[in-house]
């Protein structure tokens, strides 16, 4: 009977006890494997480039069989979407040892473009050799289409909102010449034939007379309007806290005459806007707020909340509030809930003047209110 020396029996433990780990881990190497098939579109290639290996998915997507693709490198997938740089870049990155990551446009075998989103990574040297690449990427092709959509959707509503603005600007610069003609017109009537016209048609001139003052002031508003898309935002670090209490100072007439009170908390942020464009939105909203106060109202509170780098300011008043189907209608131009004299008279484009310059900022403007509860006005300047 032969009996197993006892340090060879250990050896044999020592080997089958590795064999059992190698084979374990070479199993959840193939699950990995699997899941990664399934999940991304991947191929490997030797030091040169050429491809020494493509799963399911790369070749479903390229259209190219396995055949057709080992040994050849990616050039065969290129689209010639790129730049002879990108590619160095490319190279450059993997060669040196680093991993590379980005998204490429490729073309099928039947002439279609498809994007990517890549990983690149060198495969760790053996024997001191580069073993190659290994290629991840997944499918963005879809996502880069909605986002060209949008982009160009957003070039076309930008260039129509300036072509909008470029027509307001000057169809109201020249609508104001010949109006100031009807009113000093109206006005020499007045002062040098009164004497020839009865009451009633010096009435009637005085009627046509304020009348055209009236179109003056929202042609004069039109152009102020399409001034504020036509002009570069001034941009700098602003103290919200500050602009909003330089508003009230000047506003401070107002806020006397009117017996109220205009709070503003004591730690808005900074942000970074047109401080002169930003001081409008504030000298809007407060105003509205005293404007449009109730009998036994008057407190305004001008505050924020949200993350510091996003905050929401709000300006907060206890008047006579607005109905919810009212929300949207009151940022329309010209757009007034009152009678033209009543609470103290407007033209109705405050709110459409905030709107504009918190659109320009790229922010957001709402209101939230319920009729005779008072309203609550929220923005944001980015
Ligand atoms: P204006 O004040 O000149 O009419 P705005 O554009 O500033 O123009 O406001 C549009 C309308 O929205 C106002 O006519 C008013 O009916 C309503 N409104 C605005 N702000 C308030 C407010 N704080 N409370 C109640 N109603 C408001």
């Amino acid at each position: 009977m032969s009996t197993i020396p006892p340090n060879q029996s250990i050896a044999t433990k020592t080997l089958n006890e590795a064999l059992e780990r190698s084979e374990k881990a070479l199993h959840e190497l193939k699950i990995q494997k699997l899941a990664l098939d399934h999940h991304a579109i991947v191929s490997m290639t030797d030091p040169q480039g050429r491809i020494t290996y493509a799963n399911e998915r790369f070749c479903a997507i390229t259209k190219y069989s396995q055949r057709e693709l080992i040994g050849k490198d990616h050039c065969i997938i290129n689209s010639g979407h790129h730049s002879k740089e990108f590619f160095l870049d490319l190279w450059r990155t993997i060669t040196s040892g680093k991993v590379w990551q980005g998204e490429i446009c490729n073309r099928t075998k039947d002439g279609k473009q498809y994007w990517v989103q890549s990983t690149i990574v060198p495969l760790p040297e053996l024997d001191g050799k580069l073993q190659g690449y290994i290629s991840i990427r997944t499918d963005i092709t879809k996502r880069k289409l909605l986002e060209e959509q949008n982009l160009f959707a957003m070039k076309e509503l930008e260039c129509s909102n300036r072509e909008l603005d470029a027509f307001a600007y000057i169809a109201s610069h020249d609508l104001k010449e010949p109006l100031r003609g009807i009113h000093n017109y109206s006005q020499f009537l007045l002062e040098d034939y009164s004497a020839l016209l009865d009451d009633e048609g010096c009435d009637k001139l005085e009627t046509l007379k304020r009348l055209a003052q009236r179109m003056d002031d929202l042609i004069g508003t039109l152009l102020r309007f399409s001034r504020v898309g036509r002009t570069k935002l001034d941009l700098s670090p602003v103290n919200i806290g500050d602009l909003a209490r330089e508003t009230c100072n000047a506003l401070q007439a107002a806020i006397d005459e009117a017996g109220a009170q205009v709070e503003v908390a004591a730690d808005l942020p900074d942000v970074v806007c047109d401080p002169v464009l930003a001081g409008q939105i504030f000298q809007n909203l407060i105003a509205n707020a005293i404007k449009y106060r109730g009998r036994d109202s008057g407190q305004v509170e001008v505050g924020w909340d949200g993350d510091p780098w996003r905050p929401v300011f709000h300006v907060r008043d206890d008047g006579i509030g607005i109905r919810e189907k009212d929300f949207k209608s009151i940022f329309r131009i010209f757009k007034r809930l009152h009678g033209q004299d009543k609470y103290g008279g407007g033209l109705g484009a405050g709110l459409t003047f905030a709107r504009k310059i918190v659109e320009h900022h790229g922010g957001r403007i709402w209101v939230e209110s319920q009729s005779s509860e008072g309203s609550i006005f929220y923005f944001t300047l980015s």
